[in-house]
């Protein structure tokens, strides 16, 4: 065997070994992040400023704990319009970004790695080309998530958001089931199933709920679900689970097919925690 082709059998050995430690290093870290939980002041806080965080069964919350510890570990939060972003500020996204994900822990936002919190609404310019003409245009906004991140919330929305745990809205719930559905590349709708759920059957049941809505909207009927949940599959989804967690019981007397197959997929019943 010539001396190169030994140097490159042994350097792809050394770069495969680096890979290895650093992936078994990563879950290590992961590991011990997960069994953290917070200090009895800062679960205090986020009782009184998430009133979910203390109606969670203890199991569920050590649970959510050692995901916000992975969450801050992982995921800058920066401070936008002049905005001092506190580490008290930064759990409240984090816990909130993350109850989404207790029911599922091996599920995570593999492609988020910042978040800009602004202090209010903040404006977002659009692009719209008809022609040869690209215009832009200002538009408010409370919260924004791109494909491969990052996440863009207005603050003042997301402390009302975890403030008011029944109301059905909340942008951080918002934006975070647009990142898991953005997980397959597409933001349409269609999030990566558990392997023990059938894509067929929950596009069957998220079609069925979406034609309702729109249908609804289109005649200028009331419907349980957000109007602005027409908009789009992705907006439907997104719109879906901030009503699946805060609206648990009127959802599955309004709309019984889409709660059971919004808990398979979170894997969790709310129910117990409004
Ligand atoms: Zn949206």
């Amino acid at each position: 065997m010539s001396t190169g082709l030994l140097l490159l059998i042994a350097a792809l050995a050394l770069a495969g070994l680096a890979w290895f430690i650093r992936r078994e290093m990563k879950k290590r870290r992961r590991a011990r992040l997960r069994a953290m939980r917070l200090s009895p002041e800062e679960r205090a806080g986020l009782a009184q400023e998430m009133p979910v965080y203390a109606r969670l069964p203890e199991e569920t919350r050590a649970l959510l704990d050692g995901l916000v510890h992975q969450f801050l570990a992982e995921i800058r939060i920066y401070g936008a319009g002049e905005l001092e972003v506190t580490e008290e500020m930064k759990r409240l996204i984090a816990a909130q970004a993350c109850l989404l994900l207790v029911g599922r822990p091996e599920r995570w936002y593999h492609s988020l790695r910042t978040i800009h919190l602004y202090p209010a609404g903040f404006q977002s310019r659009m692009q719209e080309r008809e022609g040869y003409v690209v215009t832009e245009r200002a538009q408010g906004r409370l919260g924004e998530s791109w494909r491969y991140g990052p996440v863009i919330l207005s603050w003042r929305d997301a402390a009302q958001g975890a403030a008011n745990p029944r109301d059905g809205r909340n942008v951080v719930y918002h934006e975070f089931a647009h990142q898991l559905d953005s997980e397959t590349g597409v933001v349409d709708g269609a999030p990566l199933l558990d392997e023990t759920q059938s894509a067929g059957k929950w596009a069957r049941v998220m079609q069925s709920a979406y034609d309702g809505l729109r249908s609804d909207v289109v005649q200028g009927d009331a419907h349980f679900l957000d109007p602005y949940g027409a908009t789009s599959p992705a907006e439907f989804f997104a719109v879906a689970t901030e009503q699946f967690f805060e609206q648990p019981d009127a959802m599955r007397r309004a709309l019984p097919a889409l709660f059971r197959e919004l808990s398979e997929y979170f894997n969790v019943d709310p129910s117990a925690w409004t």
